[in-house]
């Protein structure tokens, strides 16, 4: 009797914890004050994009990879288009037709910001050219919008970075401290430029206060329940490991089969595998991004996720019922190859299957090996890192560093009614290879996209509004100008 009473106590208080954690989420911050935002000849700047698409810097995957003639056209083309900005920085060319743009700030004790993007794109499916409604490499201007490969991915970061150094050189502003503008010229296939260009930093001893690159952006349509353009300032990347599982037996002739073969051991690993997710969970920054979209959010949601400490379990089971939310909140498995037997009378002595995981912040390649291990109880069968390496996830950047909160600023300002919150990338971008280099790692772009546009990048009638590449180009003026 006396155990009922504290719990019915506790019951009453209840709605009333509920309430106040609910209240105690950070509020919506009011839309910006309107800053005088820089005035831009937007078609001018719309039609340096274009010429900067009719240049096809692509990315085959091929050998050679990229077409030095195309890098080095399109090197020529920022130098004629951006005087100013080639005046006051020194342009370095690194590893085969990457860039480096070094702008020495009034103080050089002070720690210098890098900012990313790359000038290589992605070739048009074979077979798709019929989908685009203006050819990918032509740089047409047309209804308001910019076509072609690099619009969204990632030639307007590129030439949107040149806009604004292009703008403030010439009023004759100098940054207070430097910058480092570095454009990979092969991005899509690996980024061995931005490998080369990591080294080169690292060699002159340079640490970044921070440093950004694509990946983010703003959204619409995207979040569940939110309205207004979300915008996700990314701050860990998840990590990337292949496993082979080979299963082997005696083999022989398929008449006489024995009641276990390669292929069925293989099978079962596999459909055990599956069964046995790694398991889910809220890690940062996903719950940081919660948290600051809930106030956009409606009131189940808000209530929710305030609540986590009663909720976080109903919170990952909604968020795992999705393959894009799903992928926030856990490593996640993928079978991708499977190989087995040559003949359809023989029975193969081997077969395996190539298992692709991304890595949530905090699971290294190590424990998902010993997880599958567990999840496949058969000793008999060969776990291998396929490949021979493992990426781990990005250390998770601080979503509070006074950095975070210059780019939130910025982004409010240019587009005052968007939600700011932090996010995890799923996939991988050329800022990977300059870990160690900085102290905090952002992926960003400021673009406000949908599901649609979404599709765009690496699809077909990649574009963007001539508009939008104008926030775009005010949105980098008014970051580099309100640096410290
Ligand atoms: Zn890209």
């Amino acid at each position: 009797m006396r155990l009922i009473i504290p719990i019915s106590l506790s019951l009453l208080a209840l709605p009333a914890v509920l309430a106040f954690n609910t209240l105690r989420l950070p509020a919506l911050p009011d839309a910006a004050p309107a800053h005088d935002l820089a005035t831009i000849d937007e078609a001018a700047a719309a039609a340096r994009l274009a010429e900067a698409v009719r240049i096809p810097t692509i990315s085959t995957g091929a050998d050679p990879a990229s077409d030095p003639a195309a890098l080095a056209a399109f090197a020529d083309l920022l130098a004629s288009r951006y005087p100013n900005a080639h005046r006051v920085m020194t342009r370095e060319r690194i590893g085969d037709g990457s860039l480096l743009f070094t702008w020495r700030g009034r103080d050089t004790t002070l720690k210098p910001v890098l900012l990313l993007a790359h000038i290589d794109v992605v070739p048009v499916e074979p077979g798709t050219e019929a989908r685009w409604t203006h050819p990918a490499f032509a740089g047409v201007i047309a209804n308001g919008y910019i076509w072609g490969r690099g619009t969204l991915d990632d030639k307007l970061n590129v030439t949107g970075l040149m806009e604004a150094a292009e703008a403030l050189a010439a009023q004759g502003w100098q940054p207070p401290r430097s910058l480092l503008f570095a454009f990979g010229h092969d991005e899509e296939v690996g980024g061995s430029g931005a490998k080369a260009i990591a080294a080169t930093l690292k060699q002159r001893g340079i640490r970044a206060a921070f440093l950004l690159d694509e990946g983010g952006a703003l959204t619409t349509g995207i979040m569940p329940g939110v309205s207004r353009p979300v915008a996700t300032i990314m701050a860990a990347e998840k990590g990337y490991a292949s496993f082979r599982l080979t299963a082997t037996a005696a083999g022989g002739h398929s008449s006489q089969p024995p009641p276990d073969t390669a292929v069925t051991r293989l099978a079962r690993a596999l459909v055990r595998l599956q069964d046995q997710p790694l398991p889910a969970r809220l890690a940062a920054p996903v719950d940081v991004m919660l948290e600051r979209a809930a106030p956009a959010m409606g009131l189940v949601n808000r209530v929710a996720i305030a609540n986590r400490w009663l909720f976080e379990g109903l919170l990952i089971k909604l968020l795992a019922a999705q393959p894009v939310s799903n992928a926030l909140v856990r490593t996640t498995t993928a079978p991708t190859m499977l190989r087995a037997g040559v003949k359809d009378n023989v029975l193969p002595a081997e077969a395996s299957a190539v298992i692709n995981f991304r890595l949530l912040p905090g699971d290294s390649a190590k424990a998902v090996e010993a997880h599958i291990r567990k999840a496949i109880a058969d000793d008999g069968i060969a776990i291998t890192l396929d490949g021979g390496f493992a990426s781990e996830a990005s250390a998770v950047s601080d979503p509070d560093s006074a950095a975070f909160r210059q780019l939130a600023e910025v982004t409010r300002s240019v587009f005052p009614d968007a939600v700011v919150t932090t996010g995890l990338m799923l996939g991988a971008t050329d800022a990977r290879h300059y870990e160690g280099l900085y102290d905090n790692r952002y992926n960003f772009m400021p673009v406000i996209l949908n599901a649609e546009d979404l599709q765009r990048i690496h699809g077909a009638n990649e574009r963007i509004a001539v508009a939008d590449y104008a926030k775009l180009i005010r949105w980098y003026r008014r970051l580099l100008e309100s640096l410290p």
